[in-house]
Formats: C-alpha cells, structure tokens, sequence
C-alpha cells in the first residue's frame, strides 16, 4: 500500500477522497493507490459490489498523454528500437485529434459504437489492461470529491499539454517549457506538486502536521 497517496472513503460526503502525505508523492503513486483500492476485500463501486464489464467507463472520453501512449507502444513494440518518427505515426493512428476553436483534444479512438478501440467486446476486457492510460487506472467508478476529480483532471491536461505540440506541429509550444511531462517517460518521475495549482495543493496536504 502507497503511503505517500491515501485515498478513504469520505463518511460525511459519501465519496472517495485523496490526500498527499509526502511532497514528493509522484503520479505513478496515485496511480498504485486508485489501483490498490479495489484490490481490497470493500469498495464502495458506482453500480455494484464488483465490476460488470458493462464498458460504460470505456465508452467516454479518455485524453491521452505522450506516456499514456508510451507504455502502449511499447506493449506492442517490445523488441523493437526506438523510433520517435515510427512512434509519432503509431500515436496518430490509435488517437483521435480533434480541434475545437483554438483548443486541441487528444484522445484514444472508438469503434463504431463509440467504445474504446481496445475494448475485446467478445471477452469483456481491456486488451491493454496492463498499459491502460491514467485517465483509466485513476477513474474509480465511484463518487468522487471535488479535489480527486481536481487532481485527475490537473494531470491529464498538464499531459495534454506536452502531447499536442508534438503532435500538431501548428500549435504553440507555450507551456512545453514549463511541463512537468517535458523529458520525461514514467509517471514515477512526475512529483504531484509540480502539476497541481497551489490551491488544490493546499487542499491536498493541509492535514499534515509538519
Ligand atoms: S468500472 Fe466500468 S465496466 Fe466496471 S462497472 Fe464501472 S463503468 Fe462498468
Ligand atoms: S484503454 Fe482499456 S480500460 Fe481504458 S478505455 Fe480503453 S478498453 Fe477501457
């Protein structure tokens, strides 16, 4: 169990909630907790004791970052040598961009009932389960508090961030600069607080005596 990251069942607000007990708490970590509390004998799930595989969850959208796409690629590549050209072609085609205004959404691509491309319809099963992005392995299929949904989303669009440029040569490299997913392949290498705002860290670690 990760100490660093909690997440509890919030009593008086029926909902899971996080809270950081390291500064150095890195997203891999909240990754291991949100994966850690469904192993456990109780959770409180949305629809049901266990998990349907009813694919609801993967049937919305799910934002990608460049290591959401990295640890896929290389399900698929093992043994094969790293080609920045060869992986930018592979992201572009398992990812739908889709440009609203002045803003650019990248996300895994559907099949014709708009579910997941990965979803084994036959089976009930991710087929990339052990690689699945963060938006999956961070979503509880369960009420969450506001501050866990917070950090959630802080994540995946500091990640989106640093994806679009890479892939839409025609967008500003704004913020790549600055990007806590800039130069590096793991989320054990991305510290929380170099993602989250100064408030919702407040939020985050208020409890701590120190
Ligand atoms: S985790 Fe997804 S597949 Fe499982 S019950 Fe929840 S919505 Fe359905
Ligand atoms: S990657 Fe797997 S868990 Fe995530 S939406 Fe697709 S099928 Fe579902």
């Amino acid at each position: 169990m990760c100490e660093k990251v909690m997440i509890r069942w919030d009593e008086e607000y029926s909902c899971y909630d996080v809270e950081i007990n390291d500064p150095d708490a890195t997203v891999a970590e909240f990754e291991e907790a949100c994966q850690d509390l469904f192993s456990g004998a109780v959770a409180y799930r949305r629809y049901s004791e266990s998990c349907l595989g009813c694919c609801i969850c993967c049937s919305e959208r799910i934002p990608v970052t460049r290591i959401d796409l990295l640890r896929v690629y290389e399900l698929f590549h093992k043994n094969d040598e790293w080609d920045e050209r060869d992986f930018r072609k592979w992201a572009e085609g398992i990812s739908e961009i889709k440009r609203i205004g002045g803003c650019v959404d990248v996300t895994l691509g559907v099949d014709e009932c708009s579910i997941c491309r990965f979803w084994v319809r036959e089976k009930g099963i991710c087929s990339i389960y052990q690689a699945r992005p963060f938006a999956c392995r961070s979503y509880l299929c369960a009420p969450m508090s506001r501050r866990f949904e917070e950090l959630r989303s802080q994540i995946i669009n500091m990640g989106q961030d640093d994806l679009v440029p890479q892939l839409c040569e025609d967008v500003d490299e704004i913020y790549q600069n600055k990007n806590a997913f800039a130069k590096v392949n793991s989320y054990g290498d991305i510290m929380i607080k170099d993602i989250c705002s100064k408030r919702l860290w407040r939020q985050l670690t208020d409890h701590r005596k120190d």
